[in-house]
């Protein structure tokens, strides 16, 4: 069973400067490392992806919102949010994250294969209606929850987000449609303030796990496992969207969580075993943060391991 790996050179067309932590090098870790691992290599199935349309990005955003990023970036960019820039490339870049997400779930639904990794920036999670925020100019995981119902007749999907931030921007789009189940677990208190476990959203279909730093990090996933039991409690979904984050992984510097990537890798496994039960296990995974580029690398590279 091979396991698609979806990356599009536009992604590193985004240029946020080597200063800002979410710099190209991040995306371009990940074919260094998976080059120390020819016999993964060997196996995946490697796509460039598609760019997403505005009608697609339309899905979970707001048409003039999508309109105006365009325009934004026509005119050469700048920064969008306190701690979001756009470059000259930014909309291919945006728009082939998306897209990337996009082509994974027509494989999972269409001939396969089943599982992808989206190997994307900028990174979606918290790109809101109609705003960019924290480095995230579109929700490329919600867009392909949308996209997924709509394209793919999917009745229920579920979205689990490890990043070491609050997936509020995820939580904004989906948290109407009671179809879309959406868990997070994040440190707290920490960037954006938001996702406290009370925090239910209207149709109580968000799951916000808080966690504080520095906890053995096995508590981490205990809490990350039982979180998918009660997302998925009475819920079947048809498909499985992974948020990954990997500033969750000890040692990043924007995170104070201490997952190693024996602890990505268990995760994975367990989401991809309850994926075979509930949906023929299809999983699509899309990269979030994570600002520690060699790690990074190779706990993407693990990551994809365990997924196949
Ligand atoms: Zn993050």
């Amino acid at each position: 069973m091979s396991i698609g790996y979806i990356s599009n050179s536009d992604c590193g067309r985004h240029d946020t400067g080597w200063g800002h932590p979410e710099h190209v090098g991040r995306l371009r870790a990940i074919p260094a490392a998976l080059r120390m691992e020819p016999e993964l290599l060997m196996r995946v199935h490697h796509l460039e992806s598609r760019h997403a349309t505005e009608d697609e990005l339309s899905l979970a955003h707001d048409r003039r919102y999508v309109a105006s990023v365009r325009d934004f970036i026509a005119q050469g960019g700048g920064r969008l949010d306190a701690d979001t820039v756009a470059s000259d490339g930014s909309w291919d870049a945006a728009t082939a994250g998306a897209g990337a997400v996009l082509d994974a779930i027509d494989l999972a639904f269409g001939d396969g294969p089943k599982r992808s990794f989206c190997a994307v920036r900028p990174p979606g999670h918290h790109a809101l209606y109609s705003s960019a925020m924290g480095f995230c100019l579109f929700g490329n995981v919600a867009v392909g929850a949308k996209y997924a119902r709509q394209k793919h007749g999917a009745e229920r999907v579920l979205i689990l987000d490890w990043d070491v931030h609050h997936g509020n921007g995820t939580q904004a789009l989906v948290e109407q449609e009671p179809d879309i189940h959406f868990l997070s677990m994040h440190q707290w208190p920490w960037y954006p303030g938001t996702g406290a476990a009370s925090d239910r959203g209207p149709h109580d279909n968000v799951w916000n796990l808080p966690m504080r730093a520095g906890l053995p990090p096995t508590d981490y996933v205990d809490a990350f496992r039982r979180g998918i039991d009660a997302a998925t409690a009475g819920f079947t979904p048809d498909l499985v969207l992974i948020s990954a984050g990997f500033d969750s992984m000890a040692g990043d510097p924007l995170g104070g969580f201490t997952l190693e990537y024996e602890h990505f890798e268990a995760l994975t496994r367990h989401i991809v075993a309850r994926a075979e039960s509930w949906c023929g296990g299809r999983v699509v995974s899309a990269l979030e943060g994570g600002y520690s580029p060699e790690r990074l690398g190779v706990a993407c590279v693990r990551h994809m391991m365990a997924l196949e």
